[in-house]
């Protein structure tokens, strides 16, 4: 007899381990390690799915009572024994469960046959169609006079869009079938979206992209396996260097996954991939229906494609012959996973890249302080391009300093530069890009007279708004009123402040009535497509001024855009937790990089009540070192990462009560746990997160800090058992997340 370790589908701690099975006879050839099963469960044998870790002659338990699996699931997809390598590493490094890992790394989970493509059109007459059409509204038909206004305007109408976004059910739509009035097409998708694209022009790499081709693929030849940064300005041609890695790597039978932030994941960035590998090229993107999606899945495992493009999943294409993981914009925190566990690309990419024998190339023009400081302690290559492939001006920066403004009686959200800026490109016919960096300003307070805010004496990190007007840290729980008077500068222009894109294009139209503005923000990009629309409409030239948040400053090419406003730079640097100055150098670098992109020279006017601040100096300047040096300075000083690693631990439950005691009780094992070893780091909280309650549920935080991994690892174990043992922490949602790359 064969037994089965299996782990269930149930994502609690407390099940958090394997389950041994007996495999009888009859499924001896299909209940494999990996295999989906089906095994009674419990006291009362519900019937629950898990999957096969291990399988072992010896069994754990007496035999005659050992129950038996009852079926092994058909038609889903198995797990391969390094997914669930690379589950369990996921688990023990970003917290979770074991079955949560599982469904992280397994991106498909069913077979999905069907893979038809159902369309709706119109067949009856136009006559026909308005009696009929006549008819649905006099009697009220809601449903159908959706459908008919949609058809009557489109066309044609994907099955499944009209059940889902026009809300018409199948029975409604058989009915109007029945009628005469529509019909259905049937066809077999097989996408490939690469039909029709040229074979590009190979650009001759220059000799800095020459020389980072040179260095890996030395390496490689070699046997030898690494991690490289390749750090290059926008614009710098790592893209080519990746194709060209990419090409080498498939000349020798390998494989490469190609990451890309999703919000870069458009049309423009994928066709340089087309035109070189052609259909040996697949995409991977939140908009693929689960048929494209295991198609996808089944392609890759067969061997059908070389390449795969896509957001952090990718990572999980099950490629047979792994020999390159290419990760571009590595900095970017779209490469952290929100869901469970809340793993982190490009580590896990590391960890892939060991297991399957692959290099790891990152990419960036402004790189993450782990990465660079990784480069520069010699744990990864660093490459470097250092000037623009194509010749292209530079655009010219300047700050304005809006206390100045201020204080010159200038209320306006433009400085008097920009405005006179923004004339003369309209009068011009040029096209104009405005950016609001939002993000996390909300309940921050600062001076708009000397541009002070207001922080954490002990955290360092901008102290945010609270409910009775207090001020609070979200590390470590510091508290005080918000002051009447700015604390530096004593003047009374100190409060929350901040400014949404709707306010920017009133502005916009009440400063230059008559100019044609669009706006992208998560307003106007909500619906399917909205964010192609937009910024196509902008590259049409039908629009003069784009305004948006952080979607406008990524990746897209407008040669007629010849002037970049930063509405306030320094919103971003108000947010609560301590990569504020990372993420606002981030954005200025590459909302300046937008200005001036082809031959029109460009301008870029950066305004900001701290027109001192190394972030937006450096992001001026375009000098990242000086960035880098000054970051780290204050990273170690407070010991945030990459110095030391941080485990945020975050307790939830619609009861405060409950939430405040389960927290103020795993606080104090962690404090155990850290008297226990020497050397720990620090224990911070509980404190009320900065969203002190959402979906209902109120929210404590606890920090804990310490410059081993390992350490942290354990904490993280100790705090997980408590979700066993303590009653109070049973009843919360816990949730566990390393290196956190933003405020809760
Ligand atoms: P990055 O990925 O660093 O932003 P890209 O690879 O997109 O840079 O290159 C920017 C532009 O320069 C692209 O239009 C690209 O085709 C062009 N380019 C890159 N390398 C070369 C080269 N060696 N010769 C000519 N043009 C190049
Ligand atoms: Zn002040
Ligand atoms: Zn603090």
């Amino acid at each position: 007899m064969r037994y089965a370790d299996v782990i269930v589908d149930i994502s609690l701690e407390k099940l958090d381990k394997t389950y041994q099975y007996a495999i009888p006879e009859h499924l001896s050839d299909t209940a494999v390690v990996g295999a989906k099963v089906e095994v009674p469960f419990g006291g009362g044998n519900r019937k629950l799915e898990g999957f096969i870790m291990d399988t072992t002659d010896t069994p754990v338990f007496d035999p005659a009572r050992t129950k038996e699996i009852l079926s092994v699931v058909p038609g889903a997809v198995s797990l391969e024994r390094r997914s669930i390598s690379l589950a369990y590493w996921m688990k023990e490094h970003f917290g979770g469960t074991m079955n949560e890992a599982l469904k992280t790394v397994l991106p498909v989970k069913q077979e999905v046959r069907n893979q038809k493509k159902r369309t709706l059109f119109l067949t009856a007459g136009p006559d026909a169609f308005a009696a009929y059409y006549e008819t649905a509204v006099k009697r009220k038909y809601e449903a159908r006079i959706r459908l008919l206004t949609v058809l009557k305007e489109k066309k044609e109408l994907e099955y499944g869009e009209a059940t889902q976004n026009y809300k018409v059910s199948p029975a409604t739509i058989e009915a109007v079938r029945r009628d005469g009035i529509v019909a259905i097409r049937e066809e077999t998708v097989y996408r490939n979206p690469a039909k029709g694209v040229q074979s590009g022009e190979k650009p001759c790499l220059n000799e800095e992209q020459q020389a980072a081709v040179d260095t890996v693929w030395k390496e490689y030849e070699e046997g030898k396996r690494g991690t490289y940064l390749l750090f290059g300005v926008t614009g710098s041609g790592k893209t080519e260097v990746y194709l060209e890695l990419i090409e080498r790597v498939i000349r020798e039978g390998k494989q490469a996954i190609m990451l890309i932030p999703e919000i870069s994941l458009t049309f423009q960035t994928v066709r340089r991939f087309y035109e070189r590998f052609g259909d040996r090229v697949s995409v991977l993107h939140s908009r693929l229906s689960s048929g494209e999606r295991y198609d996808q899945y089944v392609r890759a495992r067969e061997g059908e494609i070389d390449v795969m493009i896509g957001p952090r999943s990718a990572l999980f294409t099950p490629f047979e012959h792994l020999g390159l993981i290419l990760m571009d914009e590595e900095q970017e925190g779209a490469y952290k996973s929100e869901g469970t566990p809340k793993y982190h690309a490009r580590e896990t990419a590391e960890y892939l890249a060991e297991l399957t024998g692959a290099s790891l190339l990152l990419g960036s023009a402004t790189p993450s302080l782990e990465a660079f400081t990784k480069a520069k302690n010699g744990q990864y290559r660093l490459l470097t391009l250092t000037k623009r492939a194509k010749e292209a001006v530079m655009p010219q920066v300047e700050i304005v300093d809006l206390r100045q403004e201020l204080a010159e009686g200038n209320r306006s959200m433009f400085s008097r530069r920009l405005k006179e800026q923004m004339q003369e490109r309209l009068d011009k016919g040029q096209q104009v890009m405005l950016f609001l960096n939002r993000r996390g300003y909300a309940g921050s307070v600062s001076c708009r007279a000397c541009g002070e805010g207001m922080k954490c004496p002990h955290c360092d990190i901008s102290l945010t708004f609270h409910k009775g007007g207090k001020l609070l840290c979200h590390y470590c729980g510091y508290e005080t009123e918000q002051p009447k008077l700015c604390p530096s500068c004593g003047s009374k222009y100190i409060g929350k402040f901040g400014t949404g894109t709707q306010k920017v294009e009133e502005a916009v139209l009440r400063e230059f009535p008559g100019t044609k503005v669009l706006r992208m923000d998560a307003d106007t990009t909500k619906n399917k497509g909205g964010h192609d629309k937009i910024v196509e409409a902008f590259s049409k030239g039908e629009a003069q001024v784009l305004i948006g948040t952080q979607m406008i400053v990524k990746g897209h090419d407008f040669p007629n855009v010849t002037l970049v406003g930063i509405i306030a730079a320094d919103l971003s640097l108000y947010a609560g937790d301590y990569r504020a100055a990372e993420r606002t150098f981030c954005l200025l670098a590459q909302a300046a990089g937008r200005a001036g992109r082809d031959k029109l020279p460009g301008n870029v006017v950066i305004q900001t009540y701290q027109p001192d601040h190394y972030s937006i100096v450096s992001a001026a300047e375009e000098d990242y070192e000086g960035f880098y040096a000054q970051e780290m300075a204050y990273r170690r000083l407070l010991r945030y990462p990459p110095v030391s690693h941080v485990l945020a631990v975050l307790i939830q439950s619609e009861e405060e009560a409950v939430a405040r005691t389960a927290a103020e009780r795993i606080a104090q094992t962690l404090r155990q746990e850290k008297r226990q070893s020497e050397g720990f780091g620090t224990v911070s909280g509980p404190v009320p997160a900065e969203l002190a309650k959402a979906n209902d549920m109120y929210r404590f935080l606890i920090y804990v800090k310490s410059e081993d991994y390992n350490r942290l690892m354990e904490f993280h174990k100790r705090a997980a058992e408590e979700k066993v043992l303590t009653e109070s922490a049973m009843k919360c949602n816990i949730q566990f997340d390393f290196n956190p790359l933003g405020g809760y």
